[in-house]
């Protein structure tokens, strides 16, 4: 592999904000690549912004490279003045870790968390120099893999993409890796070769290898083709969020991007059960992370990291076992010298004047408690869903 840095400096001075371009964050792994290492490209289909603080790909990325004979990197959507820069020139997608072209790599693995991204992935694989429709791929080119919230239902997008995870990344990836490491070792034969295998995997759907029948726009059937392909595909879970404190090393970004802060995840899944809400849904069931280990990655997060604000992340976070003790010892942490925010970013109107109340205790004229995000609007939505209100 190849850098592309040499063709893509000249072009950062004529686009904006090119530190979206270099690189370079505090907490990035140097990936080791050579022959007969499994290469990820880490694709959030939207700008550096967007991309860069998400967790999903900031966990992935870094249990990734600390298995052996696996690297991996990121990418994220050029705006469109370095697109049509590219685009001129000739340069192709590239990773913002090393500069490599996206093409290079086994693995370009997408994290669609919103429907409004279909578009930017397929603009980034067309932008790599890789077929847009998976059925036109050639043997040499990267399979294009795509988990997160919007692969539960992978349909509208089945036709351009190879593989579909769906459910919790921080195993099945690990399993992935072996499939693809097995496959370049036996000579990295067919494309339908690796992805029969893979197709092996569980939580693992590959499109290609079932007969969809549609009557209108409604799905009467999905059936395999192959019988390496599952009739049903199960949806990863990890039983125990303890065993995966990850992101050990969040990045730090090198220009403003949002949720700009420390984020530590305090649980998944959300007790609510409200019947309206995807996320609630799909995420199930609610497993927690001890309140120790969470003051554990506060505080060595804010001392990595310089940052001043941690927000403790989840769905409806106020629902968090002792939530109101691990805000109180996050803002009373004498190492954090009183100076500390904490964002408590989904919370149901309720759960928020309780949090507030961290507020008015302790060395509240030093740190305060911010609530942020969308739950407080829709709290019409949780007090009809909740009865215990
Ligand atoms: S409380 Fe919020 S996150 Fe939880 S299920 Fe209800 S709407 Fe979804």
């Amino acid at each position: 592999m190849t850098s592309l840095w040499a063709q893509l400096e000249p072009l950062l001075a004529r686009v904006g904000k090119p530190a979206r371009y270099i690189g370079c964050e505090l907490g990035t792994v140097d990936a080791h690549h050579g022959p007969g290492v499994v290469s990820w490209l880490l694709l959030y289909p939207d700008t550096y912004e967007i991309g860069l603080p998400n967790q999903g790909l900031q966990i992935l990325y870094e249990i990734l490279n600390e298995r052996p004979g696996v690297a991996a990197e990121r990418s994220y959507a050029p705006w469109v003045d370095l697109e049509a820069e590219m685009r001129s020139a000739g340069l192709p997608l590239f990773s913002v870790d090393s500069h490599r072209p996206a093409s290079d790599f086994d693995l370009l693995a997408f994290n669609l968390s919103a429907e409004l991204t279909y578009t930017n992935l397929l603009n980034c694989v067309d932008l790599a120099g890789v077929p847009v429709r998976a059925s036109q791929r050639r043997p040499h080119d990267p399979l294009v893999i795509a988990g997160g919230h919007c692969t539960y239902n992978p349909e509208p997008i089945a036709d351009y993409l190879d593989v579909v995870v769906l459910g919790d990344g921080e195993e099945v990836v690990s399993e992935i890796s072996e499939v693809v490491r097995d496959w370049k070792a036996d000579g990295r034969g067919s494309r339908d070769e690796v992805l029969r295998r893979l197709a092996g995997v569980e939580g693992v759907y590959v499109p290609s290898l079932y007969h969809v029948t549609y009557d209108g726009p409604r799905i009467v059937s999905i059936e395999p083709t192959v019988p390496e392909a599952p009739e049903r595909v199960s949806k990863r879970t990890i039983a125990d969020l303890a065993e995966w404190p990850y992101p050990r090393r969040q990045l730090v970004p090198v220009t403003e991007v949002v949720h700009d802060r420390l984020n530590v995840e305090v649980f998944r899944g959300c007790t609510r059960g409200c019947r309206f809400c995807q996320a609630g849904m799909i995420t199930r069931p609610v497993r927690e992370r001890p309140a120790e280990q969470v003051r554990t990655m506060v505080s060595e997060g804010l001392r990595r990291t310089g940052y001043d604000e941690v927000a403790l992340t989840s769905l409806s976070t106020a629902d968090f076992s002792g939530i109101d003790h691990v805000v109180r010892d996050i803002v009373d942490d004498p190492t954090n010298c009183g100076q500390v925010s904490v964002s408590l970013p989904s919370l149901r109107r309720r759960l928020h004047r309780r949090c507030r109340s961290a507020d008015t205790e302790g060395p509240a004229h030093r740190a305060h408690v911010r609530a942020r995000g969308g739950h407080v609007a829709h709290a019409p939505g949780h007090q009809q869903a909740d009865p215990r209100r």
